[in-house]
C-alpha cells in the first residue's frame, strides 16, 4: 500500500510517499481502508521534531481518518468488513491508504456524512467537545467566546455550542472566516485581528463579560482574555504556542478559572461518553463538519503547510479514492 513515512524530523518535505507492507490488524484490531485523513497542527509540530512526545523514527503520521472496515482481528463483534467509520487514533497512522485501529479508536459514521467530514472528527469534535463541555462545563444558557472558530476545532466548538443552547461568540481572522463562523450558527462574530474586539465582546454582554471562553491562541489572546470573563467565567485553553504575561488579579476580581486540557489526558470512559454523543450529532445533523480545503495523500507536504497558515476555512483533509 503507498503511506506517507517520515524518517527524520524536519521541515514538511520530510512527509514522503513510499510503498509499504498494508498492516495487519491484531486481537482486538480492525483494519481500515483510508478515504480520508484529518490534518492537524499537532503532527506539524511532531514531524518537525519539536513536541514533547515523539514517536520513533520512521513512522506513518496521523490519527484521524474516515473509510470502511476492509478486516477484523479476532476478538472483534462490533465491527464488519464494509461498515463506515471514522478513526479517532490509529496504531499504525492515517496518513495511509490503510490503517490498523484499536477498535475503540474506530466510530460509525453515519450514511449521511461524507469520508472527507468524518475525518474531521477524531481530534477536532473531540478536542472541542472536551473542552467545552466536560474541561469548562459550559451550561446552557451561558455565553461562549470561541477565540479561533474559523479552524477544525474552532467551527466544531461553534456547533456543539449552539446544539447544547449556548448563546455562542465566534472570532476569525479573514473575512470569509468571519462568514464562515456566522453560518455555522455563531450569534456573533468578530476579527480577531482587530485589537479593539475584546472591546466588542463586552458591549455585545452589555459589559457583563462571557462565562466561557475556548482559547485556541492562549500566547495572544489570555491576558486579554481575563479581562472579559464574567463572574465565574472560565477559560479553556486547547491552543497555545508560546508563552503570555497575564494579571493574575484579573481572576480575583471574578473567581475566574483557566484550564488548561489535552486530548491524550482524556479518561477512556469520558472519552466514549464523547464519542457516543459526536456520533448522535452526526445522525441527527447537529454537527456538520465544514471542509476547508483537500489535498491528494502524495500532497502531505502541502496539506501541512496549509494547515500553518492564516485564514482557516474548516478542515483541512486528504482524499483518497472514495
Ligand atoms: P486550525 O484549523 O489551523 O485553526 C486555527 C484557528 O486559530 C483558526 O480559527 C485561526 O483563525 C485561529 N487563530 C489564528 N490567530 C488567532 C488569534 N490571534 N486569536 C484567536 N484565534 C486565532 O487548527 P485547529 O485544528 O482548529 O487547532 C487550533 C489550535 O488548537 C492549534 O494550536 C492546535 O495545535 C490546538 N489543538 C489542541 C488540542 C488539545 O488537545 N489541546 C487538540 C487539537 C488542537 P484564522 O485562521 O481565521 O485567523
Amino acid at each position: 500500500m503507498k503511506a506517507i513515512r517520515v524518517k527524520e524530523f524536519g521541515g514538511p518535505a520530510v512527509l514522503q510517499l513510499q510503498d509499504v507492507p498494508t498492516p495487519q490488524p491484531g486481537p482486538g484490531e480492525v483494519l481500515v481502508r483510508i478515504h480520508a485523513t484529518g490534518i492537524n497542527p499537532v503532527e506539524t509540530y511532531i514531524r518537525a521534531g519539536t513536541y514533547a512526545r515523539l514517536p520513533e523514527l520512521p513512522y506513518t503520521p496521523g490519527n484521524d481518518g474516515a473509510g470502511v472496515i476492509e478486516q477484523v482481528g479476532a476478538d472483534v463483534s462490533e465491527f464488519k468488513p464494509a461498515d463506515r467509520v471514522y478513526t479517532a487514533g490509529s496504531v499504525t497512522g492515517t496518513y495511509a491508504e490503510f490503517a490498523v485501529c484499536k477498535k475503540e479508536q474506530v466510530h460509525p459514521l453515519p450514511e449521511n456524512v461524507s469520508f472527507a467530514q468524518g475525518a474531521a472528527m477524531g481530534t477536532p469534535y473531540a478536542t472541542a467537545y472536551r473542552g467545552l463541555l466536560q474541561r469548562a462545563g459550559a451550561e446552557p444558557g451561558e455565553t461562549v467566546l470561541v477565540h479561533g472558530a474559523s479552524g477544525g476545532v474552532g467551527t466544531a466548538a461553534v456547533h456543539l455550542a449552539r446544539a447544547r443552547g449556548l448563546r455562542v461568540f465566534g472570532t476569525a481572522g479573514s473575512d470569509e472566516g468571519c462568514k464562515l463562523v456566522r453560518e455555522q450558527g455563531a450569534h456573533e462574530v468578530f476579527d480577531h485581528r482587530t485589537t479593539d474586539h475584546f472591546d466588542q465582546v463586552m458591549k455585545a454582554t452589555a459589559g457583563r463579560g462571557v462565562d466561557v471562553i475556548v482559547e485556541m491562541l492562549a500566547n495572544a489572546n489570555l491576558g486579554k482574555d481575563l479581562t472579559i470573563l464574567a463572574k465565574g467565567g472560565r477559560v479553556v485553553i486547547i491552543g497555545s504556542r508560546g508563552p503570555v504575561e497575564i494579571n493574575p488579579r484579573d481572576t480575583m476580581q471574578r473567581d475566574a478559572e483557566v484550564r488548561g486540557m489535552i486530548l491524550p489526558n482524556t479518561p477512556p470512559a469520558q472519552m466514549a461518553s464523547i464519542h457516543a454523543a459526536l456520533v448522535a450529532g452526526l445522525e441527527n445533523g447537529t454537527l456538520r463538519p465544514v471542509i476547508g480545503k483537500e489535498f491528494p495523500l502524495a500532497e502531505a507536504a502541502q496539506a501541512h503547510q496549509a494547515v500553518m497558515e492564516p485564514g482557516a476555512l474548516g478542515k483541512i483533509v486528504l482524499v483518497q479514492g472514495k
